[in-house]
């Protein structure tokens, strides 16, 4: 493990007195709904507070990796003018940006958790599943009480092991939530959940603390899915003896009543929508709407109205169902608020697929097509 003067020099570098939010996206090749829901509401957060917005890229699920995914990312986020103050393409003062390029400092931090007593080293046997599961019964695990002495000689023989969080058998843990407020949980009901796995890798909640810690982050933005792991956190965070962010649990954005919108399910990305001729600017709209209300009766905003009036307290516990009619109604609003010129641009590539005799213009036909457009691709008269 490092000395402390090497932790120390690590939070000095840490930036502080302004708000600062992240995106955490893993490059999976589209964007997500939801995902880009998450993006506007840390992005405007941020904007809100007149702070900083970070683009941290969360890749260290190696298995999940598609070529070319990160470009995606970068190109979704500037169609949708959601421009980063920090990550890895512009840099910025807690660099790296990237999650495998951060790899040796987990397991320092791994180690300072050790040392101060609120981790340790488990050589059982158990496929990465059954940790993964947990369904592995940390009563019964008997690395929970080694010594140091002992747990250091194993380690030393080239024994393989993960670090496990200790969590206390006994009192209840207590977090804030932005939107769900005051949550209770007993310890008890808590795993020892891994924190760095035998390949030295970290799991994806403790990579989690140890960069949003590292990068000042003020208001942790994340799907409610994450609810259940936040006395954890808090865990994590008291055991280092860091200041605890805000968080903003989001509830689900559902296809329906039942199930949340998955790519898997046919439920269109972001990537679909703009190929179904929808304008970013009508789905930054709608999909800031599911999950948040402003105050009146107002439906259509830009994204600098929004910067101004974007507000926490607006944000619903209840999930938000994805309405493609309602969507539709946004684009159409776009639609005829844009000018001729424009609307003419936009729906050219689309006439051009329908319309193939070279002598009509595409900016006739847009014309005639403005006022009575839904989506630039499927005119519906
Ligand atoms: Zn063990």
């Amino acid at each position: 493990m490092k000395d402390i003067s090497w932790f120390n020099d690590m939070e000095a570098r840490i930036p502080t007195g302004e708000v600062r939010t992240r995106f955490a996206p893993s490059p999976t090749g589209y964007m997500h709904v939801g995902n880009l829901r998450t993006a506007l509401y840390t992005y405007l957060i941020a904007r809100h507070g007149k702070g900083k917005f970070i683009l941290r890229i969360e890749d260290t699920d190696q298995g999940r990796l598609v070529e070319g995914a990160v470009d995606v990312i970068y190109k979704t986020m500037a169609e949708c003018h959601l421009e980063h103050d920090e990550g890895p393409d512009v840099g910025g003062p807690v660099a790296p940006y990237v999650q495998t390029e951060r790899r040796p400092l987990y397991k320092e931090y791994a180690e300072l958790l050790m040392e101060r007593g609120h981790a340790y080293r488990c050589f059982c046997e158990k496929t990465e599943s059954e940790e993964d599961s947990g369904d592995f019964n940390r009563g019964d695990d008997p690395c929970r009480s080694l010594t140091r002495e002992e747990s250091d000689r194993l380690a030393a023989e080239g024994r393989p092991y993960v670090i496990r969080q200790r969590i206390p058998h006994e009192g209840t843990t207590t977090f804030h939530d932005e939107i769900y407020g005051d949550i209770t949980v007993e310890n008890q009901s808590l795993d020892d959940q891994v924190l760095l796995k035998r390949d030295g890798l970290p799991t994806y909640n403790f990579a989690n603390v140890i960069d949003d810690h590292l990068m000042g982050i003020t208001h942790v933005v994340r799907g409610s899915e994450y609810l259940s792991s936040a006395p954890k956190y808090n865990l994590l965070y008291e055991g280092f003896g860091w200041p605890i962010p805000k968080y903003v649990h989001c509830s689900p954005v559902m296809r329906d009543q039942h199930n949340k919108m998955s790519k898997r399910h046919g439920d269109p990305s972001y990537e679909d929508l703009i190929a179904q001729g929808f304008l970013t600017d009508a789905v930054i709209n709608y999909v800031t709407l599911l999950g948040w209300s402003p105050r009146g009766e107002q439906e259509i905003f830009s994204l600098d109205e929004l910067k101004e009036i974007f507000d926490i307290s607006g944000i619903s516990k209840s999930p938000a169902i994805f309405d493609i009619e309602k969507l539709r109604y946004f684009n159409a609003e776009y639609i005829r608020a844009m000018s001729p010129e424009a609307f003419a641009k936009v729906a050219e590539p689309f006439i051009r697929q329908a319309v193939k005799n070279p002598a009509i213009d595409p900016a006739a036909v847009a014309a005639l097509l403005q006022q009575r457009t839904e989506v630039s691709s499927a005119p519906r008269s």
